[in-house]
């Protein structure tokens, strides 16, 4: 089978690659294993929230310049990643994934402990908060679903009671929930997205709860709503009639779900072909040094033949990385990656501090293409969070490098062409 171009990995990174190739007329597959770190994802994507050396970043744009030389942003350049970083809204929606926020300012998102954390673009499922200390409201009705053990209320009470914000928990209890909850293993939020998703069923929820407001200015809800629909959320706040507020729940996330069979939707209705639960096994090379076909395990001995390969496939995450005893390494090309040497320098054994495995991966001298024993292969990309030089968690801009790197590889395939359409 021959395409233009054939991506490894149908997560955020390349689904958006696919997209943005596929309507520019190039003829795409995608090969994707399994679920990727968007079906885990808060709802919002991070540019950037920290620095390297601990200072908190108001300013993504301006805090690029005090990032390591080795950072998958400092590789692609300063204007090129101000460029992308500004039209990815609008690239996003393009999409069919409604977000807000700047490049040039971090909003806030509340997590599902009720910690707040810098942030990016927000999904539209919720809203992004202007400072890190602003309140949600005066007083908060906090709604759970009567046996739904991933969201914490508790958490989130303490946490809003802090900022003084004077909150009341409740639980709804829906006729329509009781099947799942004889077994609590059900009650998971996307099998309880579902039944909301069924004829009515969340308007009903919208009416039991205001019937339980009392004089609370503000609702707090799990981002359980609009598993098909993402425009559920807002239509049961304006039911609900007082600002209503939608917190991430534990994973699996709902709005990350949407997000990720909405993009696959739109890669599909622009005519590119996904081939979802099949693992991508090997490659073969031509004698001058480019990818010519990959191998999957469903394809059998019928090759997957390209102009250009894009490796989207995750960091350990996703099996994008393999790590044993003794070495780390990419299954599918055995690209060069970039990790310290001895396992005892990969962790630190204090869970909660900065972890080193997380910036390993592949190694990219211009931010996109990678190399094997140092030799770049012309035609072979790489983008989103197999890239090394960044600690995504602890930097918060994971989902920026997914979505940048996506935009520069796909406008590299395309020769350089600007893609106006999205350009302010
Ligand atoms: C649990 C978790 C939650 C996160 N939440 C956020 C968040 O809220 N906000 C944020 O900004 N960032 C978040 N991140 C960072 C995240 O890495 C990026 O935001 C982004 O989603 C990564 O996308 P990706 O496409 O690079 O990789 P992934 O999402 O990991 O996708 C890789 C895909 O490749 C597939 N794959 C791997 N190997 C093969 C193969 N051999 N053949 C075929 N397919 C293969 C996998 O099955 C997977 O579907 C999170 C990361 C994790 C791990």
């Amino acid at each position: 089978m021959k395409f233009d171009t054939v991506i490894i990995g149908g997560g955020l990174s390349g689904l958006l690659c696919g997209i943005r190739l596929q309507k520019a007329g190039k003829k795409c597959a995608i090969v994707s294993a399994g679920q990727s770190a968007i079906h885990f994802s808060s709802g919002s994507f991070d540019l950037l929230g920290r620095l390297p050396d601990g200072t908190a970043v108001e300013n993504p744009l301006e805090a690029l310049s005090g990032l390591n030389p080795d950072h998958p942003y400092s590789l692609l350049g300063k204007e090129k990643v101000c460029r992308y970083a500004e039209q990815a809204p609008l690239f996003l929606e393009s999409c069919g994934v409604h977000v807000s926020g700047e490049a040039s300012r971090n909003s806030w998102r509340i997590t599902p402990t009720g910690e707040r954390k810098p942030a990016w673009l927000t999904l539209s499922d919720f809203t992004p908060l202007e400072s890190k200390e602003q309140r949600i409201g005066e007083k908060a009705l906090i709604v759970n679903i009567l046996g739904y053990l991933d969201f914490n209320t508790k958490f989130l009470a303490d946490s809003f009671e802090r900022q003084g914000t004077k909150c009341r928990i409740v639980s709804l209890k829906l006729e329509e929930m009781e099947r799942l909850r004889k077994n609590p293993s059900e009650m998971r939020s996307t099998n309880i997205a579902r039944v909301m998703d069924r004829d009515g069923v969340w308007e009903k929820a919208a009416e039991q709860i205001r019937q339980m407001l009392e004089d609370e200015d503000t609702v707090v809800l799990p981002a359980v709503f609009g598993l098909k629909d993402g425009s559920v959320p807002q239509s049961l706040g304006k039911y609900i009639g007082v600002k209503t507020v939608f917190v991430a729940t534990m994973p699996p996330s709902v709005p990350g779900i949407r997000t990720q069979m909405n993009l696959r939707a739109e890669f599909e209705k622009a005519g590119g072909r996904f081939f979802l639960g099949d693992t991508v096994t090997d490659a073969k090379f031509t004698a001058d040094g480019n990818v010519e076909s990959i191998g999957t395990v469903n394809f059998g001995d019928i090759r997957l033949y390209a102009d250009n390969f894009v490796l989207a496939s995750g960091s350990f995450f996703s099996k994008g990385l393999i790590a044993t005893p003794e070495r780390i390494y990419e299954p599918v090309f055995n690209i060069d990656l970039d990790y310290a040497q001895g396992r005892d320098n990969w962790f630190d054994g204090n869970f909660w501090n900065r972890q080193n495995y997380i910036s390993f991966g592949a190694s990219a001298k211009d931010g996109i293409h990678a190399s094997i024993n140092g030799e770049t292969i012309p035609n072979l990309y790489v983008i989103g969070s197999i890239l090394s030089g960044s600690n995504t968690l602890y930097e918060g801009s994971g989902g920026g490098i997914a979505v940048i790197t996506a935009m520069a590889a796909a406008d590299a395939i395309l020769d350089g062409t600007e893609h106006a359409e999205y350009a302010k």
